[in-house]
């Protein structure tokens, strides 16, 4: 157990040691943005392919207006993605939905927007996850800190709405699997960003919630931990080429090397 310590002020309870830290995975452990990019990409790509297989009458201008509409609800710029948008943080459901939202905006009906929809997510689901020409890479100065982490005593954990398989290649890919006694995935129940989520990890890791240190780079993941009550709850703000838009209400960090240990 430790202090824990951020750009040398302790953060926390003065006489509430902290045992462990839960780490959201995507955009906190791993860059995510290169592989969400190239997927959105991809499927901003194959939607308006499909369009005009589907409809050859259909005018390039309306061709236009779909890939501009597609781009907005995926929240996709020019060389990234937005932080808190669609593609960085909603389900595959809800992006599906979105696709079909737009194609229902250039004049298809329901039923096909959404049958379209699925194909172009069936094309598309190969270029996330494992499976992804894009591997994620660990954020800088993350495999110190879990380091220092795991030398100090305390146990980490991963809490993600990504599948175990996909969190444990991550850790494994970078060598620190040994270092995370727990994970909680989109395979348990309840999911994040529900409060009771932390709770059953934290049983499961045997620590007490008033022990715990939760860092994550989206406010539904700093709000639960809050609504959890966790004494240390930090925004994390450096996997991202555009920063993320956190409540300014969470302490934040930049780099790893930021967070200190006092025993
Ligand atoms: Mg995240």
């Amino acid at each position: 157990m430790a202090q824990l310590l951020l750009r040398g002020e302790q953060i926390g309870e003065p006489d509430q040691p902290i045992r462990a830290v839960l780490f959201d995975k995507d955009g906190t452990l791993s860059i995510s943005e290169p592989m969400l990019h190239a997927l959105a990409e991809a499927r901003v790509f194959h939607c308006v392919r499909l369009l005009g297989e589907h409809h050859p009458e259909v005018a390039p201008g309306v061709m236009g207006e779909l890939d501009d509409l597609l781009r907005r609800a995926y929240g996709l710029g020019d060389g990234g993605v937005h932080p808190a948008g669609t593609t960085a943080v909603a389900s595959r459901q809800h992006n599906l939905i979105s696709t079909a939202t737009a194609l229902a905006q250039v004049g298809l009906g329901w039923p096909e927007a959404l049958a379209l929809s699925e194909a172009v997510f069936e094309s598309t689901d190969a270029l996330h996850g494992t499976g992804s020409a894009h591997k994620p890479v660990a954020t800088a100065g993350l495999h110190d800190l879990v380091e220092r982490l795991a030398t100090a005593g305390l146990l980490c954990a991963v809490i993600s709405n990504d599948e175990v398989a996909g969190i444990e290649a991550f850790l494994d890919s970078q060598g620190i699997a040994q270092h995370f006694q727990a994970y909680w995935s989109a395979e348990h129940t309840p999911k994040k960003p529900d409060p009771a989520a932390v709770h059953a990890l934290c049983h499961e890791l045997g620590v007490g919630a008033e022990a715990c240190a939760l860092i994550g780079d989206a406010n539904s993941d700093l709000r639960m931990a809050r609504a959890a009550g966790l004494p240390v709850v930090l925004g994390y703000t450096a996997a991202w080429s555009q920063r993320p838009p956190l409540d300014p209400s969470f302490l934040q960090l930049h780099h790893w090397n930021e967070l200190d240990l006092r025993p």
